[in-house]
């Protein structure tokens, strides 16, 4: 859109001077030629283009406040802070969604766990599913009537007392009650911006002040700064940021319409913002076969062994260090996921493919052609039964992560015989090694992944098959993988049933 190029550009005054001049004059004027722009003198600060007319469009002063910085890049994304939101520009979308506004009530470490269930209210209360929370009275109309989703997110928390005040924390905004304003003015809008920027400054000042400590003890530090903040919203194998699963219950099924476009878009995540992300850092420590052209590289395969190594997370994902997932027939499902693993690796080699057997710990924007965590389910009775795959529900690339998903659900079952268990769980959905958004040892969001849970260990049958067959297991998952990569002409082995 030549939006970048524009930006470079500085404007003649008297253009920038006529601009402001159109629109002083009123919104009514069309002014397609040149991209609009408006200085805020009370802060200093301009506004212009996508940001500007999404301004316009979504209340303004009254719900973003003025602008606190003038366009700036952080982590490779275009945004601009405002009191009371962060917008970002995201170009790859369509029309509508080319601006969102950053999730700061979220990256804040506000959000708090949901109801278990849904509440008897009244008609005055809304109830969301997607986080658990409800909205009552004069804070679900405020809601409703200036920009619902799209502007304020999801609530994270219920109304609560803070300073004084009723207030409510949404995925990108404060509510506020304020009864001794005049009637019209009573919910305000928390400067969340503010708040974040102040929270950004202090971090990096102490980061400069730490100097003994190495670069990745800081960015740890820092990040922690933001994630200890963190209520653990949803159960750990999300890492605290169960939040970030709203967009929808279902992995592998379509996303809600009002939520698809944002999958991509809660993005600039609280760490990488606070601390470089090194995009290239995965692939070039990783790869001991460098090839000089990137089109004769191998493809490169990630198989995660669910837990393994898990007491060595970084300080960010310090919360799972204890996650040591389920176990069964005297074998922890570590154990497990990593005899599975490299059953799936050697498989893989054979085809030309390099493969990663990964721990817990993911190396940071970790870029593959394939990511598929492996985990085992775990059940008090006994009798659940069935394997499940799924992606991660604000996926920057679904169409994709689907077909992994399918293709892996369809060959893992084909050679295992195993059930589907249709209980997708958030804790999938939401894994953490998928959340680039919140933290830095993730996935790169262009790697397509998906978690495989292979069975339960707890259940008889299943365990047959898992202990007792992990050949085929593996072989499931790796023809699967195969079939994403486009490699499957010629299967391994005995390809199908077992
Ligand atoms: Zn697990």
């Amino acid at each position: 859109m030549g939006r970048n190029s524009l930006r470079i550009l500085k404007w003649p005054v008297a253009l920038v001077l006529v601009t402001a001049l159109l629109f002083s004059l009123g919104s009514a004027l069309p002014v397609n030629a040149a991209e609009p722009s408006r200085d805020f003198q009370e802060t200093g600060h301009t506004v212009s283009g996508d940001f500007l007319t999404f301004f316009d469009g979504h209340g303004g002063l009254g719900i973003f406040g003025y602008p606190l910085t003038d366009e700036i890049v952080e982590d490779g994304r275009t945004v601009q802070y405002f009191q009371r939101a962060r917008m970002e520009l995201w170009p790859e979308n369509p029309l509508p969604y080319r601006v969102q506004l950053g999730l700061l009530g979220v990256q804040l470490g506000k959000a708090e766990p949901g109801l278990e269930s849904q509440p008897a209210g009244d008609s005055d209360t809304r109830y969301f599913p997607e986080t658990g929370h409800t909205v009552k009275s004069t804070f679900k109309d405020f809601w409703e009537h200036n920009g619902g989703l799209d502007i304020f997110g999801y609530p994270i928390t219920e109304q609560q007392e803070e300073n004084g005040l009723v207030v409510q924390y949404f995925q990108r905004a404060r509510f506020e009650l304020h009864p001794d304003s005049p009637n019209g003015s009573q919910i305000q809008l928390g400067s969340l911006g503010e708040e974040y920027l102040a929270l950004k400054a202090q971090s990096s000042k102490k980061t400069e002040d730490s100097s003994s400590t190495t670069n990745a003890e800081q960015e740890a530090t820092t990040s922690s700064q933001v994630q200890d903040n963190k209520q653990q919203n949803d159960s750990h194998q999300n890492g605290g940021a169960g939040q970030e699963s709203s967009a929808g219950e279902s992995a592998a099924g379509p996303q809600p319409a009002d939520t698809a476009p944002e999958s991509d878009s809660p993005n600039a995540p609280a760490n990488a913002s606070l601390a470089p992300q090194p995009n290239d850092t995965a692939s070039k420590t990783a790869t001991t076969t460098s090839s000089p052209s990137a089109s004769s590289s191998p493809v490169r395969v990630g198989v995660q062994a669910g837990h393994w190594k898990s007491a060595e997370l970084p300080a960010e994902l310090a919360g799972l260090r204890t996650s040591t997932g389920t176990s069964g027939g005297g074998v922890s499902e570590s154990e497990l996921t990593l005899d599975i693993a490299k059953r799936v690796a050697s498989l893989l080699q054979t085809y030309g493919i390099q493969v990663d057997v990964l721990p817990a710990t993911v190396p940071p924007a970790y870029q593959a052609d394939a990511f598929v965590s492996l985990h085992a389910d775990g059940d008090a009775s006994g009798k659940r039964s069935g394997f499940k795959v799924a992606r991660a529900s604000r996926s920057a690339i679904p169409g994709t992560d689907d077909a992994l998903v399918t293709d892996i659900s369809e060959e893992y079952q084909a050679a295992t015989n195993l059930p589907v268990d249709p209980n997708v769980t958030r804790n999938m959905t939401a894994y953490y090694a998928f959340n680039n958004r919140s933290f830095q040892h993730a996935i790169a969001k262009t790697t397509p992944a998906a978690i495989l849970e292979m069975g339960f260990l707890t259940n008889a049958s299943d365990r047959t098959t898992l202990l007792d067959h992990p050949d085929t297991v593996a072989k499931g998952i790796a023809q699967g993988i195969l079939r994403f990569l486009g490699k499957l002409g010629e299967s391994i082995g005995n390809s199908g049933s077992n």
